[in-house]
């Protein structure tokens, strides 16, 4: 069997999900109860939507996405392709969310990773790069009480990282779920009740 196509990309198949990275959200979302529904969220790295589907269903609401690479129509998505650490697309979504009434996100949830290289200080260096651009995306755009998700991949950095951001927020958590590759070093991180104040 390919290394790429284990039970959790014959599922997807099967549960018409976009990819097998929909059963890490929804363990996520078993787990923390996040998002909810009546949420109105940006989702991060979202291709090719597998989040998106899973985010859709739960809320009941448009969600906005963002990916550097394209991504097939997702019913209740309002896709942007772009890249999160540029300053330019951070101006398209300002413009995208005013022409649509939008101030703030109740949760902010990424997944966005470029392609790993088996190195794990060299994705650790660019799993940080991203994950900085999440949080201080997320300080602009997170109403007060609003939640992050954010896929990370451990290193030196990593308790820095969660400790510094946890400060802003009253519930700070590291998790991993079963659909992550074996032997990765991805975790998650769930940050609820931001105070940006702190
Ligand atoms: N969550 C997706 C799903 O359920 O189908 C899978 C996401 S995939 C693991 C990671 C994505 O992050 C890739 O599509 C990649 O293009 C995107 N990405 C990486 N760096 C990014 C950046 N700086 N800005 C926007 N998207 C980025």
């Amino acid at each position: 069997m390919s290394e790429h196509r284990d039970k959790y990309y014959y599922r997807a198949k099967r549960e018409r999900f976009n990819s097998r990275a929909a059963y890490k959200l929804l363990e996520i979302s078993r787990k923390f109860g996040i998002p909810r529904e009546g949420d109105h969220d940006l989702e991060i790295g979202s291709s090719p939507g597998g989040w998106t589907q899973v985010i859709t269903e739960i809320t009941g609401q448009e969600v906005f996405c963002v990916d550097k690479n394209s991504m097939k129509k997702v019913p209740g998505a309002i896709f942007l392709r772009g890249d999160i650490t540029r300053p330019e697309f951070l101006d398209e979504l300002r413009e995208t969310m005013s022409s649509r009434g939008v101030q703030s996100f109740d949760g902010i949830l990424s997944d966005a990773m470029s392609q790993t290289t088996g190195n794990t200080s060299i994705d650790h260096a660019s799993s940080y790069l991203i994950c900085q651009s999440v949080m201080s995306l997320s300080a602009d755009f997170l109403r007060e009480h609003g939640y992050v998700v954010v896929k990370h991949f451990q290193g030196d950095l990593t308790k820095t990282f969660f400790s510094e951001w946890g400060k802003r927020f009253t519930f700070s958590k590291i998790t991993t779920v079963s659909a992550s590759r074996k032997g990765s070093k991805e975790i998650y991180i769930i940050f609820k009740d931001y105070h940006p104040q702190n």
